[in-house]
């Protein structure tokens, strides 16, 4: 119940057996409400910033992407805000007027995220200045994740223009007051298989189950005509995540979920058996999630998700998964 969830609020983050699981939202300002601001979470977990690009043909400018950055590091204080470098392309349909920029057949096997933001790479340092000169000016970590990483060049190219960047900044007397941490999307089966490789460049990684799904489904996310093919409970989809998880664990990076399976009580102790260290919610779920979290124990989580990835169909694994109900009720 409501209330329930209220008081819910104010504890640990911690299972029944006394795991510790980060719970940051997926949030921006758009977002805002007396609800939203009441919640104690560890931190913004994924900032979007897409939707400052669309609707327009001119990129926003510096200042316009700080007026959006600096409120909503300042309401996270001293804790992670992640921001995500700008995803266009694919769903995020924009109207940027950028060079030889036409229209694609394929948008979601196209010139999407990283890749388009290293296409026009003025679009890259803008966004990047921007985030230096916010993080100049408030308490919080800021982080930067990097969206649609599909090679490791993607990550080393990104990464000398931020330290570039960087240096710029320090020239003009421009430091972040903390260390800004580069991360990457994994959401693109080929970076999750061969993450091994780009963990040593990176400090951490977050999942976008929205995408990775897709991509390794071969499901379009937004055509109705197959969405119930679009399975999150695919024995690929389970190992591919078991995969990401175990490689960030023996490189001891900070793993978490931001796509919609985080904000799903039904998968969420999947995704903390595998090994997930942090769940970025949705604002609406986040107490409900917490609530899941806290009624759970993290052995059984465990055993659920080593018995999930001996099974063969998604049916077993998801009626498996209507077992595991809350321990306190
Ligand atoms: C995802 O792909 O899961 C994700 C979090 O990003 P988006 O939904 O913005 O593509
Ligand atoms: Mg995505």
């Amino acid at each position: 119940s409501e209330t329930l969830l209220k008081t819910i609020n104010d504890l640990p983050f911690i299972t029944t057996d006394g795991k510790r699981v980060q719970m940051m939202i997926n949030y921006d300002p758009r977002m805002d409400s007396k609800e939203t601001r009441k919640l104690k979470t560890d931190g913004l977990g994924l900032l979007r910033t897409e939707f400052l690009y669309l609707g327009r043909e001119i990129p926003p400018s510096e200042e316009e992407q700080i007026e959006l950055y600096t409120p909503a590091a300042k309401k996270f204080d001293m804790r992670p805000v992640n921001i995500r470098l700008a995803d266009l392309g694919g769903d995020k349909v924009h109207s940027l007027k950028l060079g030889d920029y036409s229209e694609e057949l394929n948008p979601f096997m196209g010139c999407r995220g990283i890749r388009f933001l290293l296409k026009y790479p003025e679009l890259l340092t803008s966004q990047l200045r921007a985030i230096v000169k916010t993080s100049a000016q408030v308490n919080a970590q800021i982080k930067i994740i990097i969206p649609m990483v599909s090679r490791l060049e993607e990550v080393l190219e990104t990464k000398g223009i931020f330290e570039q960047v960087l240096q710029e900044c320090s020239l003009q007397g421009i430091y972040p007051k903390n260390k800004i941490d580069l991360g990457i999307m994994v959401e693109v089966p080929s970076i999750a298989l061969a993450l091994d490789f780009v963990l040593p460049h990176i400090d951490f990684v977050s999942i976008g189950t929205n995408d990775l799904i897709q991509y390794m489904v071969a499901v379009d996310r937004v055509n109705e005509e197959v969405a119930d093919l679009y399975d999150p409970y695919h024995p690929g989809v389970i190992r591919i995540i078991n995969d990401i998880v175990q490689s960030c664990q023996q490189k001891h990076k900070s793993v978490s979920v931001c796509g919609e399976l985080a904000s799903d009580p039904a998968i969420v102790p999947l995704l903390i058996g595998l090994g997930v260290d942090t769940l970025s919610t949705t604002p609406r779920m986040f107490l409900r999630i917490k609530n899941r979290l806290r009624t759970i124990s993290y052995d059984t989580c465990a055993n659920f998700a080593q018995a999930a990835l001996l099974m063969g169909s998604s049916e077993e694994i998801k009626k498996l998964s209507l077992t595991i109900v809350d321990e306190n009720s």
